[in-house]
């Protein structure tokens, strides 16, 4: 799903022709909970109840990536150090992140979300939206729908899920947060005001520290006091980028955080931190997972690319992109994210707090089913392939294509010695030069 229609049916009701039956918006968000954790307890059940975290070996740099609910009562949460975590629980099962095993389990729950409909965008490992506008007739009430989808996947791989269900992807998402985890919550629109004023401001997705702190500042402290604030002067207070998404966000509308890619041939993974971070280590952690999830996505779709680009958005809105195309295509996660990194040293003081960050794909090239097995070959293999499929082309076009341009290249060479003669008539003297050789990429 993509462009603008699909967006606009996200966040607007339609009405029949009659006029009588609205089609509201129905978009669910589905999260699978502690995923990392809860696949590594799939996988070894002697696991289960215990505080599993997942992410870099204690006694080791690095931070937390994932951990079960167990371990978050001992306040371990992700992006925490992991000799911060080590510290507040030794007893712990400590685990290395397995991203391929990840994927595949990953892969195995999508394809049950896409029976539900096409209209998926998977916005990050465990998590995605479906637009179930529509689909009451053929799958009941969304409750009812929700219920099923988490009984399916639960069946089919173990794990639980959580499902958010709103008129639109950002309300859908703290639907989402506010039953994790296992849970499942529906908001209508004449509930939305409600549930907003429920919340507390901070548990408006993706508002920021630095904001946060602005907004007790000025004294305003509850999702509906945010409300009641004109947006020019919400604008005027907190900046016009901080406004529109607080405005948004506080009418329960969407403020476009999770806004699909307007180029179908790109191809891009971010996470908006929920705080700002300037921890480089968790920074570049979280840029790895999703160096792994755009490559997997890219090869996975059949295409492929030279392109990186990566997304920064900064604590105060300030968003920047920088591009760079190598020399080859990108074959592999880990190539992608030692670009990626050069890229982020080049526009990150290492201080500033980030908001979000994004790594993706452009110019995307399809990718043949021939050339697709070569992506995961290592360079002797794939010259290798490379004659063979000369070999091949040569076999098959026989002959006759190769004699027929060889004589097209002989009766051009005929004609610039003839045009090369000089006026006596005698011949040139020169050579023929050699033809070229094959050239350019497989
Ligand atoms: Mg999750």
């Amino acid at each position: 799903m993509s462009g603008p229609d699909r967006n606009d049916r996200m966040s607007a009701p339609e009405d029949t022709d009659r006029g009588q039956t609205a089609i509201r918006p129905v978009v669910f968000h589905v999260d699978l909970d502690a995923f990392y954790a809860s696949v590594e307890v799939r996988d070894n059940p002697s696991l289960r109840g215990k505080p599993v975290i997942v992410g870099a070996a204690p006694g080791r740099r690095g931070v937390v990536s994932a951990c079960s609910y167990e371990a978050r009562r001992f306040g371990i949460h992700s992006a925490m150090p992991i000799s911060q975590a080590y510290r507040r629980c030794p007893q712990g099962v400590y685990l290395p992140v397995r991203m391929d095993r990840y994927l595949e389990v990953s892969r195995a729950v999508m394809d049950i979300l896409r029976r539900y409909t096409p209209h998926l965008q998977q916005i990050s490992v465990d998590e995605a939206f479906l637009d179930l506008t529509g689909t009451e007739r053929l799958f009941g009430p969304p409750l009812e729908t929700g219920r099923r989808l988490k009984e399916e996947v639960r069946a089919a791989t173990g794990l639980s899920v959580s499902v958010g269900i709103a008129p639109n992807k950002y309300m859908a998402k703290l639907a989402t947060n506010a039953g994790k985890p296992d849970g499942l919550v529906q908001v209508t629109e004449d509930q939305t005001e409600s549930f907003l004023d429920g919340l507390a401001l901070k548990d408006l997705w993706g508002i920021g520290e630095k904001t946060l702190q602005r907004l007790t500042e000025l004294n305003i402290t509850t999702v509906a006091g945010l409300r009641t604030i004109p947006k020019a002067d919400l604008a005027r207070l907190m900046g016009p980028g901080a406004a529109g998404f607080l405005g948004n966000a506080a009418h329960g509308g969407d403020p476009g955080i999770f806004s699909e890619e307007p180029h179908s041939r790109s191809l891009s993974s971010e996470t908006t931190f929920e705080t700002d971070r300037k921890d480089r280590l968790g920074i570049e952690r979280t840029l790895l997972d999703l160096c792994h999830q755009v490559t997997f996505r890219m090869i996975e779709e059949g295409w492929k690319s030279k392109t990186v680009g990566l997304k920064l958005r900064f604590h105060d809105f300030t968003t920047l992109s920088v591009q760079r195309t190598l020399k080859h295509w990108v074959s592999s996660a880990e190539e992608l994210y030692a670009v990626a990194r050069e890229l982020l040293g080049s526009r990150w003081n290492g201080s500033t707090p980030v908001r979000l960050i994004g790594i993706g794909f452009s110019n995307l090239v399809s990718v043949e089913a021939q050339d697709q097995m070569e992506l995961f070959t290592d360079e002797f293999t794939r010259q290798k392939k490379v004659e063979e499929a000369v070999f091949r082309i040569r076999r098959k076009l026989g002959e006759t294509t190769l004699t027929k341009a060889s004589l097209m290249e002989s009766e051009r060479r005929r004609r610039e010695r003839r045009a090369s003669r000089p006026p006596n008539g005698a011949p040139a003297g020169q050579p023929d030069p050699p033809a070229d050789g094959p050239t350019g990429e497989p």
